[in-house]
C-alpha cells in the first residue's frame, strides 16, 4: 500500500512481518488475508500515543468511546467472509478507524463502509484518503439500515455487536452471500449467515468483545 508515514518506516515494516506470523501461528491460513494486513499499515490507524502498541494483539481505543479491533479478530473475520474466494460487493457496519476497512479494500473489488460517528468519520476519510482507494465509500449513516441504494452485497461485515440482524441487512445480502458479525449483548459470539436460494443458515463461532451496534446517527 503506497502513503509515507515516516517516522515508525522499517521498524514498523518487520513490527508488521512479526505480527503476520504470530496470526498464522494463531491459525489464520487464509494467504490473502495475511498479505492484505501484510499491506496496511496499522500504526496509521491509532492514535499516536498508542502506535507503539498498534501491531500487538489487543484491541485499542479509538476516541469517542470505540476501539480498533485486534489483528486477530480483523484476520479472523476476513477470512470467514471471504471464504477463500475474493468478494465482489462488500457492506462494512461501523467504518470506525478505518482499518478493517483498508483490509477489506485488499480483499473486495468495491468496499462501502458506513459509520454513525460523524466526526469520528471526517477523520477517518481523511485517513484513507492518503491510500487512494477509488473502490472504497464512506458514509455518514446507521448500518442497521445497510445501503438499499448499492444491495445487494456479496459479503457483509459487521465491527458492532447485535442480538437480533436487522432485517433489511439480511434482505441486502446476496444469495450465495456471506454476512459476519457478532452476535450477543453481555456475552457474544461471531456468527456466519449464508444465504442460499432456500434461505439463511447461521453457524457461531468464537467468544467475542464488541461495541453495541446502536440505531441512528450523531454528529459527533
Ligand atoms: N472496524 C472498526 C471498528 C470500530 S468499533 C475499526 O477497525 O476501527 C465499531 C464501530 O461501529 C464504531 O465506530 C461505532 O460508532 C460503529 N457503529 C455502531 N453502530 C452502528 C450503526 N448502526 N451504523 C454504523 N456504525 C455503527
Amino acid at each position: 500500500m503506497s502513503a509515507d508515514h515516516s517516522g515508525i518506516g522499517m521498524t514498523s515494516q518487520r513490527t508488521r512481518v512479526r505480527m503476520i506470523e504470530r496470526l498464522r501461528a494463531q491459525g489464520i491460513n487464509d494467504e490473502v488475508v495475511l498479505a492484505a494486513m501484510n499491506a496496511v499499515p496499522r500504526h496509521v490507524f491509532v492514535e499516536e500515543a498508542l502506535s507503539s502498541r498498534a501491531y500487538d494483539d489487543v484491541a485499542l481505543p479509538i476516541n469517542f468511546g470505540q476501539t480498533i479491533s485486534s489483528p486477530f479478530v480483523v484476520a479472523r473475520m476476513s477470512e470467514l467472509l471471504r471464504a477463500g474466494s475474493r468478494l465482489n460487493k462488500v457492506l462494512e457496519v461501523g467504518t470506525g478507524c478505518g482499518y478493517q476497512t483498508a483490509v477489506l479494500a485488499q480483499l473486495a473489488d468495491e468496499v462501502y463502509s458506513v459509520e454513525r460517528i460523524g466526526s469520528l468519520l471526517t477523520r477517518t476519510r481523511s485517513r484513507l484518503r492518503e491510500f487512494r482507494l477509488s473502490h472504497v465509500r464512506l458514509k455518514h449513516a446507521d448500518g442497521m439500515l445497510g445501503l438499499p441504494e448499492v444491495a445487494p452485497f456479496d459479503g457483509i461485515i459487521m465491527a458492532a455487536a447485535t442480538t437480533h440482524v436487522p432485517p433489511s441487512l439480511l434482505e441486502q445480502l446476496a444469495v450465495g452471500g456471506r454476512m459476519v458479525f457478532p452476535k450477543g449483548s453481555q456475552e457474544q459470539y461471531l456468527c456466519v449467515i449464508e444465504r442460499n436460494e432456500h434461505g439463511y443458515t447461521e453457524t457461531v463461532l468464537d467468544e467475542a468483545r464488541f461495541v453495541p451496534m446502536l440505531s441512528g446517527i450523531v454528529e459527533s
